[in-house]
């Protein structure tokens, strides 16, 4: 699958290891330099590759994240 437009693709730099986060936004795992890693822009934040794509496939086009059957839509 390719990237989605809801997250922006970056190489983790030592800047912003340092200066950002250097844990995924979601299940804080370590992010090392080097390591692909999407920002968030819903949610402001950096997720790892295994994060951002579990979130792809639950957001729609809108980059929304799509609830769990048994939730009330309206
Ligand atoms: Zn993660």
């Amino acid at each position: 699958m390719s990237s989605s437009p809801c997250f922006v693709t970056q190489i983790a730099t030592k800047e912003i290891l340092l200066r950002v986060t250097n844990v995924c936004g979601e299940c804080y795992d370590d992010l090392k330099e080097g390591d692909e890693i999407y920002y968030d822009m819903q949610n402001y934040r950096y997720l790892c590759k295994k994060c951002q794509e579990a979130l792809c496939e639950r957001m729609n086009d809108r980059c929304e994240i799509i609830e769990e059957e048994g939730q009330a839509l309206f």
